[in-house]
C-alpha cells in the first residue's frame, strides 16, 4: 500500500494523505515534499494510526513530490511533538516546526562557498570599505551575512573581494565537528561531588529514565559534577543536550567545557549563521554532534541517540516560552528523556518549588552539594533599611552602600550592582502638566534610554526619540525622569567615584555570544572595578575577585504580586548574591529594601533555605495553587476592542461546569494592550486530577469568534501580563 500519511509544517491544516512513487518506501519521520494547491510544501510521513484523518479515496490521493535524503526523525521525537502539542494545546504542525528549523538541512550535503577577510588592504579605500573592514574582523559568512554583520550592502562586500581584502572559502556542511575527549582533563572532585558524579554516572550507564535534582549551592561545582556524566555518556558513545537559559551564558560554559573535555561541543542558538545551523542541524540529525549545547530551541532537535540531557540553571524562567507553542522547557525536558529513556539532570541553587515538589514526591532523586568548593565561604548577607536610612533625594545608593563600594574599590576588588530594570528611568513625566510618556501599542510607560537618546517600549519595542518639549503642554526642558534603570544607577556611580571603571550589563550591550566573551574578558583581566547589571548578571558566571554585591531594589520584584513573586525574588537575589566571594577572598552581599522584615528578605539574610521553601510550599499548598493544582490561561486578543470582548464573553459564558475547577474573569489582561492589540484573560483554576487540557479543547472547540480574534492558551503560565 503506498498511501502515506504526512504532517505539514503548516500550523493551519491537519494531517494529510498522499501517494508514495512505487517502489519508495517512506518510513515514518522521513522527511517529504508535497503539493498543497499550487504550492509545495515540506512535511513529516508519521504512522497514520496516530493522527487520524479523513481518509480520501487511493485513486485521488496526489504523489508525493520528494523524499528528503535526511535520516529520519526519531520515533521517541515524534512522541515528543504529539505529547508537547497534545499537553500545550498546540498545532501539531507549529511543534513541528520546531523539530525542522533549517529546511535547507534536509538535502544531501553541500559545498556552501562563504567569504572571510584575508588581512589585506585593498589600494582604493572608502569609508565604507573601512567600516566594512573593521566589523567584519575575524568573521566567516555568506556574503549577505557579512554585509548586515558590516552595515554595508553586498555590494560593498563584493567589491572587496574583487579587491583582494576579502576572499572565498569552500564549507562542506557536512564537515565533521571534533570529538570531545571524556579523559582530556579530569578534575579531582571533593567527597560530596564524586559521591554525586558517580550516581550520576551509574545512571547514564542504566540507559533509564531518571530525573535527577542537582541542588547545589552557588560555587559548589554543579558544572563540573555533570560534566561527569556527560564523560560517561561519551564513553558510550551517546549524544547529550545541555540546555541554559540564555544565550549569553553559552560562552563561559564553552571555555570551561573546552579546559574539560579538549573542544567546544557543538552550539544551537539563533546567533548561528545559516552554514552553521545547517552544519548543527546534520551533525545532530546523523548523530556526530556528540554534545549540543542550547537555548530551548534545541530541545526538539533529532537526536538519533540520546543518552543525557542537562538542564543548567534549571529554575530560569526564560525556559519558559512565552510565544508561539507557549512551552516550558524544563518540564519538556523531562518529558523528553522519559521517552528517550534516559536520566535528565535539573541543575539549580534556587530550585523550583514545582522540582523540589517531585523529589518529595519521590519521582525525582536528589543530588545535594551543600558547600561551595575550595572551602569559599558563602558571602554575608545584609539589609538595609531604605526607610531608616535613605540615600540622599534625587540618588538610590544608600549611605552603607556606598561607604562599602568605597571600601571594595580601595581594596582593588570587583563590586556589582544588581537592578532589574534596563534603561535610565522606567518613567518620564512633564513636570508642568504631568503628561505621562505612555506606549501607542501597549499599557505601559516608554522607559527612557540615555546611551541611545530614546524612549523604548519594552513590550512592543516602539521607540521615539527624547523630545525636548512636552507634547502635551508644549513647555520646554519640562520632562523629568522618575525612577531608577542600571544606567541611572551607572551615572550615581560615574558622580560617586569618577575613577572606578563601570560596565553596564543588560540585553542592551550584551546581546550575542560574542559580546558575552568580552565581558567576561573584562571582568578577568580587572579591566572593570564595578558592574550594574539586570538579571543577566545573576546566573553562570564565575569571577573569584567580585566580593561586593548590592542589590539595589530588593521590592521591585514583589510587587507584582503573582503567584511566583516571593520565589523569584529570592532566586534572583540569591542567585546575584552567589556571584559574591566565588574565590578566596570572602563575599559581602547588602540588600536595600524598604520592608527589610518581609520574610522573603529576612530569608535571604538568615540564609534560611529551607525555611523559606518550607513557607512558600506550605502557601501554595493551602491555595490549591501550582503544583498542587493547574493554572491554564486564556488569553483572547484582538486590535478591536469590541471584538476582544465580545469573544472573551462568549468563551466565558461557554465555561464548562466541572467540580473543582472555576475560571476566573474574563477581566482585562494587566497589560490590556500590547503590540496594538486589546487583550482580555480567563484563568482556569483546578485540582490536579482533572482533565484540564481535554475540557478546554473541548470547551474551545465548539466556539467560534470574528476574524483577526486571536484566542491563545497557557497552560501552567508563569507570565501573568
Ligand atoms: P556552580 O555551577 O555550582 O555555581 P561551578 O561548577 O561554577 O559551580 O564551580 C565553581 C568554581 O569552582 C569553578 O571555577 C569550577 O571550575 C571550580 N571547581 C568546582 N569543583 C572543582 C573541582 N573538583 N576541581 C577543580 N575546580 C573545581
Ligand atoms: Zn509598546
Amino acid at each position: 500500500m503506498s498511501r502515506v500519511r504526512v504532517l505539514l509544517l503548516n500550523a493551519a491544516l491537519g494531517p494529510l494523505d498522499y501517494r508514495a512513487p512505487a517502489g519508495v518506501d517512506v518510513p515514518a519521520g522521513s522527511a517529504v515534499v508535497v503539493p498543497l494547491g499550487p504550492r509545495q510544501e515540506l512535511g513529516v510521513a508519521w504512522e497514520p494510526e496516530r493522527l487520524p484523518a479523513n481518509e480520501i479515496d487511493e485513486a485521488r490521493l496526489r504523489p508525493l513530490l520528494q523524499v528528503m535524503d535526511s535520516p529520519p526523525l526519531p520515533a521517541p521525537l515524534r512522541r515528543l511533538i504529539e505529547w508537547t502539542s497534545d499537553y500545550y494545546l498546540a498545532p501539531l504542525g507549529a511543534v513541528l516546526r520546531m523539530a525542522l528549523p533549517s529546511t535547507s538541512a534536509l538535502g544531501g550535503a553541500r559545498i556552501v562557498t562563504e567569504y572571510r577577510p584575508t588581512g589585506v588592504f585593498p589600494d582604493r579605500m572608502t569609508p565604507q570599505r573601512e567600516q566594512a573592514l573593521e566589523r567584519i574582523v575575524g568573521r566567516q559568512g555568506l556574503i549577505g551575512e557579512l554585509a548586515a554583520a558590516a552595515g554595508v550592502s553586498d555590494a560593498v562586500i563584493r567589491g572587496l573581494v574583487k579587491a583582494g581584502a576579502i576572499e572565498a572559502v569552500e564549507v562542506s556542511t557536512d564537515h565533521p565537528y571534533p570529538l570531545p575527549d571524556p579523559d582530556f582533563h579530569v578534575p579531582a572532585l571533593e567527597p560530596a561531588q564524586a559521591e554525586a558524579a558517580e550516581a550520576l554516572r551509574a545512571s547514564v550507564r542504566d540507559r533509564a529514565f531518571q530525573p535527577f535534582l542537582l541542588d547545589g549551592v552557588t560555587g559548589s561545582g554543579k558544572t563540573e559534577v555533570y560534566f561527569e556524566a556527560i564523560a560517561e555518556a561519551l564513553r558510550q558513545g551517546r549524544q547529550t543536550l545541555v540546555l541554559l537559559p540564555e544565550i549569553a551564558l553559552t560562552e563561559p560554559f564553552l571555555q570551561r567545557f573546552t579546559a574539560r573535555f579538549g573542544c567546544e561541543p557543538v552550539a544551537w542558538h539563533s546567533g548561528l549563521r545559516q552554514s552553521q545551523r545547517r552544519r548543527a542541524w546534520r551533525a545532530i540529525a546523523q548523530g556526530e554532534a556528540k554534545v549540543v549545547v542550547g537555548a530551548r530551541s534545541a530541545l526538539f532537535l533529532p537526536y538519533p541517540d540520546l543518552g543525557l540531557i542537562a538542564v543548567d540553571e534549571a529554575h530560569e524562567t526564560s525556559f519558559k516560552q512565552e510565544d508561539g507553542v507557549h512551552y516550558h522547557a524544563r518540564d519538556v525536558a523531562v518529558m523528553r528523556a522519559k521517552l528517550e529513556e534516559v536520566p535528565v539532570i535539573l541543575a539549580s541553587a534556587t530550585p523550583a518549588i514545582e522540582s523540589r515538589h517531585q523529589v518529595a514526591q519521590g519521582v525525582y532523586k536528589e543530588l545535594k552539594l551543600p558547600e561551595r568548593f575550595g572551602g569559599a565561604e558563602m558571602p554575608a548577607v545584609e539589609a538595609l533599611n531604605l526607610v531608616a536610612d535613605p540615600p540622599p533625594r534625587g540618588r538610590w545608593l544608600a549611605p552603607r552602600l556606598v561607604e562599602e563600594l568605597e571600601k571594595n574599590l580601595a581594596a582593588g576588588e570587583q563590586s556589582l550592582l544588581f537592578l532589574n530594570r534596563r534603561g535610565y528611568a522606567p518613567l518620564t513625566l512633564c513636570r508642568h502638566c504631568g503628561h505621562r510618556f505612555q506606549c501607542p501599542n501597549c499599557t505601559s510607560w516608554m522607559v527612557e534610554h540615555r546611551f541611545t537618546a530614546r524612549l523604548a517600549c519594552h513590550h512592543c519595542g516602539h521607540v521615539m526619540p527624547v523630545p525636548r518639549m512636552c507634547p502635551e503642554c508644549h513647555e520646554e526642558e519640562s520632562l523629568v525622569a522618575c525612577g531608577p534603570g542600571v544606567e541611572r544607577i551607572a551615572d550615581e556611580v560615574a558622580a560617586l567615584f569618577p575613577d572606578a571603571r563601570t560596565a553596564v550589563v543588560t540585553s542592551d550591550t550584551i546581546w550575542s555570544p560574542a559580546k558575552a566573551a568580552d565581558f567576561v574578558a573584562q571582568m578577568e583581566s580587572g579591566a572593570v572595578d564595578i558592574v550594574i547589571g539586570t538579571q543577566l548578571v545573576t546566573k553562570g558566571y564565575h569571577f573569584p575577585n567580585l566580593t561586593l554585591v548590592g542589590v539595589v531594589d530588593a521590592d521591585l520584584g514583589l510587587s507584582g504580586g503573582d503567584l511566583r513573586a516571593a520565589e523569584r525574588t529570592f532566586q534572583q537575589i540569591r542567585q546575584v548574591s552567589g556571584r559574591a566571594g566565588r574565590g578566596e577572598k570572602p563575599g559581602r552581599v547588602f540588600i536595600q529594601s524598604h520592608d527589610p522584615d518581609a520574610p522573603v528578605i529576612d530569608a535571604l539574610v538568615r540564609g534560611d533555605v529551607d525555611g523559606f521553601y518550607a513557607a512558600e510550599t506550605d502557601a501554595r499548598r493551602e491555595a490549591a495553587m501550582p503544583p498542587f493544582g493547574r493554572l491554564a490561561a486564556i488569553i483572547v486578543s484582538s486590535e478591536k476592542e469590541a471584538d476582544a470582548k465580545e469573544a472573551a464573553a462568549r468563551i466565558g459564558r461557554a465555561a464548562p461546569s466541572v467540580d473543582n475547577m472555576i475560571v476566573l474573569g474574563p477581566a482585562p489582561a494587566p497589560l490590556a494592550m500590547l503590540r496594538g492589540r486589546h487583550r482580555l484573560r480567563l484563568l482556569v483554576h483546578a485540582s490536579r486530577s482533572i482533565p484540564l487540557q481535554d475540557i478546554v479543547r473541548e470547551w474551545l472547540g465548539a466556539l467560534e469568534w470574528p476574524r483577526g480574534v486571536r484566542v491563545a492558551v497557557d497552560v501552567d503560565p508563569y507570565s501573568f501580563l
